[in-house]
This record gives structure tokens, C-alpha cells and sequence, in this order.
């Protein structure tokens, strides 16, 4: 994406004078680079890939997303708008359309050939080819060391096209990454794979208490989407199923909580129910969120070794790197977050953020 700063004319006068001169803006985005695999790592890198943005850039070692499902579409989106799920819409890979019936997939779309098609492939499979390619793979140290030579090809190639000094680069994650249930409980956490099922039993089970059967509509993690009009025929007051059902799940081994989206309007201050208060989004979200105890799969069933969606740390976790004209060579740890990028690179540039964009601009890159 190239800007071209002195043609925008927007930028202040106080600063007209110092803004350096900006030909191209580099935005990487790493898909489950969780932050401390940068370190993990570190002796493993040559020079120019990684080894260029931490000896020359502004690096955040301790950026995390502030919404609950760490999911691909949900992080990139982050990024790119400085604003949460519950603005810019992006709640998962995928949801549930309340109005069609049926999963809807976040860059689906039957007019755009571009976008890839699920013609071929079951509702709700993910169909981006480079999702599925990275969760084969997994981030072994192969892989890093890999995307560190990478890294060092793309920034040779932009210094002799562009040159580095005009060049504004930014590198993030979309998400972090979970290690393998089976791997933490061999290191003696107690952790599992939740059956999604099972999960719609539980909760059928507490609406037949009620006196509905089949209670639940639809489930795709991490949301539960409720009958609306069994509930309305059985002339039942909707909250209170709600927050039976969710305190049914919450009883369940493996599920940390599971929040009624009626309790969100509360006002409380857990910061977990603040992470799904950021990506409740009120047209698409569903009525019960699940979030599973920290270690554990909210998966389908299947051999799956690497996941992420979770509110945990390991999920949130991601590295921020900025490296360009006039920014320092320095180490930040305090805790900033991924909505302060898309701030970030307007307030440098000298050019108006997103409109709903709820981030700070970073100060350290901008002295
Ligand atoms: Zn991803």
C-alpha cells in the first residue's frame, strides 16, 4: 500500500516541517506470531529480517488484543481500523447469520470472484488456503527462522526499489497461539478439548428444564445462538434463560465461563467480560459466549495441534514493531494494544484516522 504524504495536504503546520519524507508504508502481519517466539528464537536469525526491526526499529514487547476470540479475520481487522469486533463487525472467521440461517464467512462473497467460493467445502469450513496451510504447519522453529530469511529478502528488495529511509514498516500478529492440550498435560496443567456436542447438550438440557426442548438454534464457537421463538411461545422471560443456560455451561469441566450477551449491558469490570464486551457486536453476535478454561480446545473433533480464539494470554500476546525515518532503536514494555496501530501510522504520516478507530498513537514512535 503505498501513501504519498506531501500530497495529502492535511498534515499540521508544526510539524510540515519535521515529518520525514515517507514513499512507501509496509504493513506485515504475521498469522499466530505469538510475541515470545521472537525471543524463543532470537539466536536463530540471520541479519536483515527480524535482526533490521529490532536493531533499528520501535519494538512492543508486550502488545495484546483486548477482545475475546483471537481469531484471523478478527486481528487483521483490528489492525487495520484501530477499533474492536464490536465496531468494525469482524466477531469471527466465521458466524452465525440470525436472518439467513445459515454460517456466513468473513470475506465470502458470491459477487467478487476474487473472494474465495465454498462451493466446494462444508458450510463454516474456513476456505482461505493460507489459514489452512499455517495450521498444518504449526510455528516450529523451521517455520520462524524461515519467515526471519523471508523478512530479510523483502527488506533488501525494498531498500534497492524504494530505499529503507523512505520506507514506514510495521509488523504484527493477528493472534497468538495455544500449544497442544496433550503437551500441557504432560507439563501437568489440567487441560482438554472441548466437544462442541456436548456443549449443545448441556444447554438443551437446561432449556428442557424450562419446558423447551431443543433450546439451541445454532452453535459455532465461540457464540451459542438461541431459539428465539420457542422461547417466545413458551412465553418465557428471555434473560433468565439466558443466564441458566450460561450458568449450565459454566459448570461444565473445561469452561472457564460462559457470558449471557444480556449481562454484557451490566456494569462490570472482569476484564475477560471486557474482552467479550469488545467483540460483542449487536447484529451478528450470538446470545451465550463460551470461553474455555485457559489450555483448553474449543474445537471441533479432529487431530488439530494448534489453536487459538481463546481471551487467554498466549492468545492475545502478540510483538508490534515499527522501523522507519526518525524512529528510535528501543525496547518498549509497557502494555499497549493492536488498536493503537492504525492511530499509530495516521498521526505519522500526518493524515486523519479511521473514523471509529479507538486506539492512541504510540508516542514512542512518533518523539
Ligand atoms: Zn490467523
Amino acid at each position: 500500500m503505498f501513501f504519498f504524504l506531501f500530497t495529502a495536504g492535511n498534515f499540521t503546520i508544526a510539524n510540515a516541517q519535521t515529518r520525514p519524507e515517507v514513499r512507501l508504508v509496509l504493513q506485515i502481519t504475521i498469522d499466530g506470531l505469538r510475541a515470545d517466539l521472537i525471543n524463543r528464537y532470537e539466536n536463530g536469525f540471520g541479519k536483515g529480517g527480524f535482526r533490521f526491526l529490532m536493531e533499528k526499529g520501535t519494538y512492543y514487547t508486550n502488545a495484546h488484543y483486548q477482545h475475546a476470540n483471537t481469531e484471523t479475520i478478527v486481528g487483521h481487522t483490528t489492525l487495520a481500523t484501530g477499533t474492536f469486533p464490536s465496531q468494525h463487525g469482524m466477531i469471527g472467521n466465521v458466524w452465525f447469520d440470525h436472518e439467513a440461517g445459515e454460517l456466513a464467512y468473513n470475506i465470502e462473497d458470491p459477487n467478487h470472484p476474487i473472494i474465495p467460493s465454498r462451493e466446494n467445502v462444508s458450510k463454516g469450513e474456513q476456505v482461505d488456503p493460507a489459514q489452512k496451510k499455517s495450521r498444518t504447519q504449526g510455528r516450529s522453529p523451521a517455520v520462524i527462522v524461515q519467515l526471519d530469511r523471508t523478512l530479510a529478502d523483502l527488506f533488501a528488495f525494498i531498500e534497492k526499489s524504494v530505499g529503507l529511509k523512505y520506507t514506514l514498516v510495521v509488523l504484527s500478529a493477528d493472534h497468538g497461539m495455544a500449544d497442544m492440550p496433550e503437551y500441557m498435560t504432560e507439563l501437568g496443567y489440567k487441560a482438554g478439548r472441548l466437544d462442541p456436542d456436548e456443549i449443545v447438550a448441556i444447554a438443551n438440557k437446561a432449556g428442557q428444564k424450562l419446558g423447551v426442548d431443543e433450546i439451541v438454534r445454532f452453535f459455532y464457537r465461540p457464540y451459542l445462538y438461541l431459539n428465539d421463538e420457542k422461547i417466545a411461545t413458551a412465553k418465557l422471560d428471555r434473560m433468565k434463560v439466558e443466564h441458566a443456560i450460561a450458568d449450565a455451561l459454566t459448570d461444565f469441566d473445561g469452561i472457564a465461563l460462559a457470558v449471557a450477551s444480556s449481562r454484557l449491558s451490566a456494569h462490570q469490570t472482569n476484564p475477560l467480560l471486557e474482552q467479550v464486551r469488545n467483540n460483542h457486536h449487536v447484529s451478528r453476535s450470538g446470545d451465550i459466549y463460551i470461553i474455555q478454561e485457559p489450555y483448553w480446545f474449543l474445537f471441533d473433533k479432529g487431530p488439530v495441534a494448534a489453536m487459538h480464539g481463546s481471551p487467554w494470554r498466549y492468545d492475545t500476546h502478540v510483538p508490534i514493531f515499527f522501523a522507519g525515518p526518525t524512529i528510535d532503536a528501543q525496547m518498549v514494555h509497557r502494555r499497549v494494544h493492536p488498536v493503537d496501530v492504525a492511530p499509530t501510522i495516521a498521526a505519522f504520516l500526518g493524515m486523519t484516522p479511521p473514523p471509529s478507530a479507538q486506539g492512541t498513537p504510540l508516542e514512542e514512535v512518533l518523539e
